[in-house]
């Protein structure tokens, strides 16, 4: 099954606010992640990694930035394969990575995308997601939420919200 692209669903002035920003640096190979890494160590964390916002580009490309930047930005406005966080050791493996991104809101079920995109990036790249986010929007309030515990119900409007992603559909 080829693997879904995923639109800009978060709030326009964003996206409005980062228009003509940089895109997400490309990373290809061991040699640019390391070049970003080393670029980028003055915000090593106590844990010794370093936290990026990253996108799957369209073409299935991994891109970074620094991690206070937007997705929308990474993604030149998107549209992304997949999207979150990842974390870094200093010698170029990845530590932790996510599908945390309410700019694009996509399903675990990207990870395809990043495992093809990561194969020759990192050495031993993990297997899949560390933490798993489940996004839904409420469509009764427009809310986007992020369901914990299987519980479909929206905490702004208190509405049932429906078990299948539902980000594709504008009303
Ligand atoms: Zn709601």
């Amino acid at each position: 099954m080829a693997s879904r692209l995923y639109e800009y669903v978060g709030p326009s002035e964003v996206a409005a606010s980062v228009r003509g920003s940089p895109a997400g640096l490309p990373i290809k190979t061991d040699s640019d992640l390391k070049a970003w890494i080393a670029a980028n160590r003055d915000d090593m964390d106590s844990a010794g990694t370093i936290t990026a916002t990253f996108v799957i580009d369209k073409d299935g490309l991994l891109r970074i930035a620094e991690r206070r930047t937007e997705h929308v930005a990474c993604a030149s406005g998107g549209p992304v394969r997949s999207a979150g966080e990842m974390s870094f050791t200093m010698d170029g493996r990845i530590d932790y990575v996510s599908n945390q991104s309410t700019g694009f809101c996509p399903e675990p079920e990207s990870w395809p995308a990043v495992a093809v995109a990561i194969n020759d990036v990192v050495a031993s790249p993990p297997r899949g997601f560390s933490r798993e986010f489940i996004f839904r929007r409420c469509t009764t309030c427009g809310q986007t939420l992020v369901i914990k515990d299987n519980w479909f119900v929206c905490d702004v409007c208190d509405a049932d919200v429906p078990t299948a992603w539902n980000f594709d559909t504008r009303e």
